[in-house]
């Protein structure tokens, strides 16, 4: 079974619920922190909530969390509030544990998901439960593993999928904890339209400040709902202190966000919008019209360099061309890196053409 036929069935469990709101605390403590925290939460918006039982942490000795005991306070969680629940697993012990207790969803976590060993056993571990799984991105920026992931768990029948966005590892210091990098989840959900995508703003922003912020682009880029780390005391949690926020903040937030229009368009906006892509598509072929054009000159100058025996790159005419974008960027008022992003692609390609030049003159 391809993973393209993906039916989002799994909203069924949730009555076709938009947007999809899964709180609650990163850790389990207490069966007194998990009952509070489920009163706490608003139950008009909130839908699932969620708790770590175990905690996959980066270096020992941080809490691990409280294990298979914490499973019954989830169940309890569920028979008080009505709330569905949720929490993460990590290995086979964790999935047969988690279906004894009767978890409604199960997640992946991110250090997981880049483990196919680790994701075989749970995806085997779970087949024929019926269960709705729902995996994180791999914590390194390789769409590939989480595709491979869930194409596992599909391949053992379990059809009732869905991908969390919770951002990726990055060796350059940005603003939050996991890099957004918004491209991967796009491409994931332009690959399978079906699957439902859930962001994680919480594990993305490592912060409470900028929650909000992700949150709301995460609906202007069409996700079916959100995972958000909520404490009745955030200071005082096991993990993640300073990226999780109250019931009553998670609620402000909430009411804050603002959800996109899902029904159809007025026959106004639809026309204008089809006649404004109409003239997208025209600028595009000129676009690729004038690349084309360039790279028939990249082909012609690449011969003159191979007659004289000169060398491709010429690191003083490299520099001159970015600045020359550059001062083009200011003038146009374009993004000065989106530009030079542009410029450096279409400079690496024509190096890459004129090497394909000297290659073919050698094997003739
Ligand atoms: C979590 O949700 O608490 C968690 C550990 O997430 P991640 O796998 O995204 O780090
Ligand atoms: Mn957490």
């Amino acid at each position: 079974m391809s993973l393209e036929k993906i039916t989002p069935d799994w909203k069924e469990t949730l009555s076709d619920t938009y947007p999809i709101l899964i709180a609650g605390p990163c850790s389990a403590e207490s069966e007194a922190q998990m009952l509070k925290t489920a009163e706490q939460l608003d139950q008009r918006t909130v839908n699932v909530f969620r708790a770590g039982i175990w905690k996959p942490r980066t270096r020992p000795g941080s809490f691990e969390g409280v294990g298979a005991k914490g499973l019954k306070w989830l169940a309890k969680v569920k028979e008080e509030t009505g709330l569905y629940t949720a929490t993460e697993i990590a290995n086979r012990e964790h999935a047969e544990k988690a279906l004894d207790y009767g978890v409604d969803i199960l997640w992946i976590g991110a250090r997981t998901t880049v483990n196919p060993f680790a994701v075989e056993e749970i995806a085997e571990a779970l087949e024929g439960s019926s269960k709705i799984v729902l995996v994180k991105n791999p914590v390194s920026p390789d769409l590939s593993l989480w595709i491979g992931a869930l194409e596992r768990l599909h391949n053992k029948g379990i059809t009732k999928l869905g991908a969390i966005h919770r951002g990726f590892s990055s060796h350059s210091k940005t603003k939050y904890r996991n890099s957004p990098t918004w491209r991967i989840p796009l491409e994931l959900k332009r690959k399978f339209p079906r699957l439902p995508i859930i962001c994680d703003p919480s594990h993305i922003c490592g912060n409470r400040e900028d929650l909000q912020f992700i949150a709301q682009n995460a609906f202007y880029l069409n996700y079916d709902g959100l995972m958000v780390e909520s404490h009745i005391d955030p200071d005082a949690a096991l993990s993640d202190a300073q990226q999780q926020i109250t019931p009553q903040r998670l609620k402000e937030m909430i009411d804050d966000i603002l959800l996109p229009n899902r029904l159809a368009g007025s026959a106004g906006y639809t026309e204008k919008l089809a006649y404004k892509r109409d003239e997208i598509d025209e600028v595009d072929k000129r676009l690729l019209e004038l690349l084309k054009e360039r790279i028939d000159i990249v082909r012609e100058i690449g011969a003159l360099k191979a007659d004289e025996g000169k060398t491709i790159s010429d690191t003083h005419r490299h520099q001159e061309i970015l600045d020359k974008s550059k001062e083009y960027a200011q003038e146009y008022h374009l993004d000065k890196r989106y530009v030079q992003t542009i410029m450096e692609t279409i400079h690496g390609h024509s190096v890459e053409v004129q090497t394909e030049i000297r290659k073919k003159r050698r094997n003739t």
